[in-house]
């Protein structure tokens, strides 16, 4: 499997280290390339296990391995023998990284075991409406509620992105002003992605394709 040109950026998207435009590239991109998803869904689990156990971050060498022997029983429960190869260097890649660029002070309130939020990690989100053809200009866009506290951020395309917003419904209006743009005849697509409280993402949709008939 040759590697794909964007994967270099997972672990900067992860850690918020990318550029505006590196990041928008980066996410328009991922949706659509398994192979990208598939790495970040795993090492965003692994960065943040590793966040959220202090443990790991004490200076105490005891510590910090009996810790990692832990991480490393947690995390063969969901990834394969194979996986875990690949994904135990990537944790030491990612634990030097973390040890330079994360003041202390950040580091969130223990907590190790998984908590409800990160079960609902990869879940997909399930959009409502538009998702046939229209026969006009639709005014909403509906999808469904994934739990509280929760931010969306929907995005319309037609082949470039032509709108992006974001909001704790479950539903947002359509702006005049991108209906204005928005032409009988042509294809759209559009997808939403969920945030949780620490802004980290949590669950995204599929682009689904709309057509606005022309009459
Ligand atoms: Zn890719």
């Amino acid at each position: 499997m040759s590697k794909c040109k964007f994967e270099d950026l997972i672990d900067g998207y992860l850690l918020n280290k990318l550029s505006e435009g590196d990041r928008e590239a980066f996410e328009e991109h991922y949706f659509n390339c398994s192979s990208c998803f598939e790495q970040l869904q795993e090492r965003d689990v692994i960065i943040r296990t590793i966040k959220n156990n202090p443990a790991l971050l004490e200076e105490k060498e005891e510590v910090r391995s009996s810790a990692l022997a832990g991480l490393r029983k947690e995390l063969a429960s969901f990834l394969t023998v194979r996986q875990l190869a690949f994904a135990g260097v990537t944790a030491l890649l990612v634990m030097v990284i973390i040890f330079t660029v994360i003041p202390r002070h950040q580091v969130p309130a223990p907590n190790f075991f998984l908590t409800d939020e990160e079960t609902v990690r990869g879940s997909s989100i399930t959009l409502i409406s538009p998702v046939i053809d229209m026969g006009q200009v639709p005014s909403s866009f509906e999808w469904k509620k994934l739990g509280d506290n929760i931010e969306y951020q929907i995005s319309i395309s037609n082949g470039e992105l032509l709108w992006k917003a974001t909001t704790r419904e479950n539903r947002i209006t359509l702006p005049d002003e991108v209906k204005a743009k928005m032409v009988p005849g042509q294809k759209y697509s559009w997808q939403v992605k969920a945030f949780g409280p620490d802004g980290s993402l949590i669950a995204v949709s599929s682009r689904v394709q709309f057509k606005i008939s022309a009459d």
